[in-house]
């Protein structure tokens, strides 16, 4: 089968038919080509529709840690690029894409680019790593360049050179990361430059969240929309398979390409979930000839919605990313992920950097601390009990659970979000199970 550009707009029925076969194909293939799938796979299972997937076994982020290149399914002279996870957790995982899979990747991409409603008029700043292994800032240079638009291949410089180039050359477009967005208007508003007259009429935002479950938008995504007068996109990508889901202009979901990748939401069980019902989102791969993954686990917790999408459109799609699943507290019954309570501290004023600790208490149940960097009350224009006070009350009207919390000087959180040598600030950090 090829790519089917027109695949989200058939009938629900009608994909998954072709879903089906690209399954069967796909675990014939697997069997046939890759040692890692050829010891999971005793015989080839019968098919019939695409529900019969959950008959199928679950591939998980330490398979591919402990056996990388068991997954291999060509030789590996004949691999175009080999990119990695960033390795958030764990050992990182090289992912190995032959020619086609490039193809694949920029289709991907241009549908994705195409559902902002860009076009080939459209000149696009790229504002993320190209290089050190990443996917993303590949995959969405070749999805513009398969689209036709034009493409300033810039990378996370500073935001006065962004700025710089913004004026000179006149992007319609920006792909970047909300926070990274934040800093180039930040940087704009201190040279006094009016970005909401700039060029710029669409910001594609990966990496981070910028919707709540109800699909209005967090506060990192607020705080992007009220610097700008550009529509803000957002696009969620998985290295190892080589796939992104994204926004159309209705902002309702992310969506699929049903010939590209097949999702699930699965709970703890490993059970399908409902459509709007929270759990783990294990993607499968389709038309990968590399590495093809069979019901990979991503970690990442969101929903799916099946229906047609206000836009037209067919293809499933999933919600936000809440969190991830290895991240998630209960607190006296209530489901918490670090990242709702982030986003809840990022609107305080006051606060001028955190940590959220969790830990296992003397009960056994999940406690978290929130450390909370401040200046404003080093310098006496807030009390330290007025911020405790606002921090909580914010959390607890918002998620319902009261945390412990602490006032701390920023230089004293910097600390422990760099504990232990890392490069990366860690903003959650689990001790629960450790003493
Ligand atoms: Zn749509």
């Amino acid at each position: 089968m090829d790519f089917i550009s027109d695949i989200d707009r058939k009938d629900i029925k009608d994909i998954s038919v072709i879903q089906a076969e690209l399954l069967k194909e796909t675990v014939f293939y697997l069997y046939k080509n890759s040692p890692f799938y050829r010891k999971k796979i005793a015989r080839i299972p019968s098919i019939k529709c695409i529900e019969d997937i959950s008959g199928l076994s679950i591939t998980t982020k330490e398979d591919l840690q402990i056996d990388n290149w068991g997954f291999l399914c060509v030789p590996k002279n004949n691999l175009s690029e080999i990119v990695a996870t960033t390795g958030t957790t764990g050992a990182h995982v090289f992912i190995g894409l032959a020619k086609k899979d490039m193809d694949r990747l920029a289709e991907n991409e241009k549908r994705c680019f195409s559902y902002t409603g860009a076009t080939p008029d459209d000149l696009f700043l790229l504002s993320i790593t190209m290089d050190n292994l990443f996917i993303a800032g590949m995959a969405y240079y070749s999805g513009l360049q398969r689209l036709g638009a034009g493409v300033i291949r810039m990378g996370p410089h500073t935001p006065k050179r962004q700025l710089e180039l913004i004026h000179s050359l006149k992007p319609t477009g920006i792909v970047a990361v909300p926070s990274f967005i934040i800093a180039i208007y930040k940087q704009a508003e201190k040279d006094r430059i009016d970005l909401k007259k700039s060029s710029l009429k669409k910001i594609v935002l990966i990496g981070e969240a910028i919707r709540n479950a109800d699909f209005s938008s967090n506060t990192l995504g607020k705080m992007v929309e009220k610097l700008s007068t550009a529509e803000s996109y957002s696009t969620y990508g998985i290295t190892e398979a080589q796939v992104a889901f994204c926004e159309c202009q209705c902002h309702k979901g992310l969506h699929s390409h049903p010939d590209l990748v097949y999702a699930e939401i699965l709970d703890d069980a490993g059970n399908t979930v409902k459509d709007g019902e929270i759990g783990e989102l294990v993607v499968t791969t389709f038309q990968i000839e590399g590495m093809p993954l069979l019901r990979y686990r991503t970690g990442d917790m969101t929903f799916k919605i099946s229906d047609r999408c206000d836009c037209g459109r067919t293809s499933a799609r999933i919600g936000p990313i809440i969190g991830r699943k290895a991240q998630k507290l209960k607190i006296k019954g209530t489901t918490v992920y670090p990242k709702a309570i982030e986003n809840i501290l990022l609107e305080i004023d006051g606060v001028e950097n955190y940590v959220i600790e969790a830990y296992t208490g003397d009960d056994q149940a999940d406690h978290v601390i929130v450390k909370v960097g401040s200046l404003k009350t080093q310098d006496s224009r807030l009390k330290t009990q007025d911020l405790k006070d606002a921090v909580c009350e914010n959390i607890k009207a918002k998620i319902r659970v009261t945390p412990q919390i602490e006032i701390m000087l920023p230089q004293e959180v910097e600390k422990i979000l760099y504990e232990g040598g890392r490069r990366k600030p860690m903003t959650f950090v689990d001790r629960r199970g450790k003493s």
